[in-house]
C-alpha cells in the first residue's frame, strides 16, 4: 500500500522475542529483564497480522529479534509465514550461533535469505563486544548458510577504537566466499549512542587505498536501503547501510512488528500502535485491517536522528526489543 507521502510499503520487520543468547555491547545490557510469555505475541496472533499485512500489500517478511532463533517454533513459523498467500519473500536476520544445525531445514523450507551480524573476526574482541564466547558458532553458521547455496549478508558495525582495525578482514570474507558484506552505521538508539560509527563515505576512502578499482553495483540486492560496491575479483559484493548520514526515509517501505506486537512506523519514534489488545479483545480482520491501514498512511516523514535537541518522540526502548 502508499502511505500520504506516496511511499509504497510492501516489506515488514517482525520481531519473534526480545530474548538473545548475546549482549552485544551497544545493543543490549547485560542483566536485562525478558518480556512475560503473555506478553510477547504467539505465532498464531503474529500470522494473523500477517495474513493482514499481506492484504495491506506487505509482500516481503523479514524475521528478526532479539535473536529469532532461540525462539521455540521459529523454524516452524517461518514455514507457516512462507506459505502465507500473499507472502513473496521470507529472510532472516540472525546472530547465527544456531545457525549451522537448522540450514537444512532453513534451505527446504525455501528461505530467501539469511543474515548474520559478525562484527569481528576475533575471539577475544568477539567476547569484548557480544560479551559472550560462541564466534566459532556464527562462523560455522555462516558458512554452512552459503555453501547451502542460500543468500547469505554479513552485516557489520564498526566502532571506533574497538573493531575498526578489521575493515580489511571482514571485507575479504567477501572476497574468499559466496557473501556480501555490509557495514551498517551504528544509530544512537539506546547503548548504540555510546560509539562512534562509520559510514559508507569514510569507509570508501579507507577502502579506496587498497582497492581503488572498485564499481558501483547497480543489481537490487535486497528490499533495504543498502547500496554496494563490487571489487574486482571478489565473490560478494560491499554494502553500506548509512542510517544517519545517508538518511533513505524518502524512499523507506518498511514498518516494523515487536514481539509484543506493536506496529512501529519508524524505528526512530517511540510510539506505534499496540495491535495485541485489540487481538486479545476479540477484535475481527476488518477492525484490525483499518487500524493498521490508517497507521501506515500516517508513517512519519522522517527520522530526525541527527537534530541535536530530537524532536518528537524518540524511541527509548533497546534495539533488541524493536528488532532491528
Ligand atoms: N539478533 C539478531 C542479530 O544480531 O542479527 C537480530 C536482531 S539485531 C537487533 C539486528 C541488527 O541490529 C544487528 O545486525 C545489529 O548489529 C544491529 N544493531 C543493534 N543495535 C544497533 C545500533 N545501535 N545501531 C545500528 N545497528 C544496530
Ligand atoms: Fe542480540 Fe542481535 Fe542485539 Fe547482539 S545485536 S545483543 S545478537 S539482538
Amino acid at each position: 500500500m502508499k502511505d500520504s507521502k506516496g511511499r509504497t510499503i510492501d516489506y515488514m520487520r517482525i520481531s519473534i522475542t526480545d530474548r538473545c543468547n548475546l549482549r552485544c555491547q551497544y545493543c543490549m545490557p547485560e542483566d536485562v529483564p525478558s518480556m512475560s510469555h503473555e506478553e510477547v505475541l504467539r505465532f498464531e496472533e503474529i500470522l494473523r497480522l500477517c495474513r493482514l499485512a499481506g492484504q495491506l500489500g506487505i509482500r516481503k517478511f523479514k524475521v528478526t529479534g532479539g535473536e529469532p532463533l532461540v525462539r521455540k517454533g521459529a523454524l516452524s513459523f517461518l514455514k507457516d509465514l512462507k506459505a502465507l498467500p500473499f507472502t513473496e519473500q521470507v529472510t532472516l536476520t540472525t546472530n547465527g550461533i544456531l545457525l549451522k544445525d537448522i540450514v537444512p531445514e532453513l534451505k527446504s523450507i525455501g528461505i530467501d535469505g539469511i543474515n548474520v551480524s559478525l562484527d569481528t573476526l576475533r575471539k577475544d574482541t568477539f567476547q569484548q563486544i557480544t560479551r559472550r564466547d560462541y564466534l566459532p558458532q556464527v562462523l560455522d553458521g555462516i558458512f554452512a548458510s552459503q555453501e547451502a547455496g542460500i543468500k547469505t549478508k554479513i552485516n557489520s558495525v564498526l566502532m571506533h577504537g574497538i573493531n575498526d582495525g578489521e575493515f580489511f578482514d571482514l571485507i575479504h570474507l567477501a572476497r574468499d566466499y559466496q557473501v556480501d558484506v555490509r557495514f551498517i552505521e551504528i544509530m544512537p538508539i539506546g547503548y548504540g549512542s555510546k560509539y562512534q560509527g562509520y559510514n559508507r563515505e569514510k569507509l570508501l576512502a579507507l577502502l579506496s587505498e587498497h582497492y581503488p578499482y572498485y564499481t558501483q553495483e547497480l543489481s537490487t540486492r535486497g528490499n533495504g536501503p543498502a547500496s554496494y560496491i563490487h571489487i574486482p575479483g571478489f565473490k560478494g559484493c560491499i554494502g553500506f547501510i548509512d542510517a544517519i548520514h545517508g538518511k533513505f526515509c524518502s524512499s523507506c517501505n518498511r514498518v516494523r512488528l515487536t514481539s509484543d506486537g506493536i506496529l512501529k512506523l519508524c524505528l526512530y519514534y517511540q510510539n506505534g500502535v499496540s495491535l495485541r489488545e485489540l487481538l486479545r479483545s476479540g477484535a475481527s480482520d476488518e477492525e484490525l485491517l483499518s487500524v493498521m491501514q490508517k497507521a501506515v498512511e500516517r508513517k512519519p516523514t522522517e527520522h530526525q536522528f541527527h537534530q541535536s535537541a530530537q524532536e518528537g518522540q524518540p524511541e527509548l526502548r533497546q534495539m533488541s526489543q524493536i528488532g532491528g
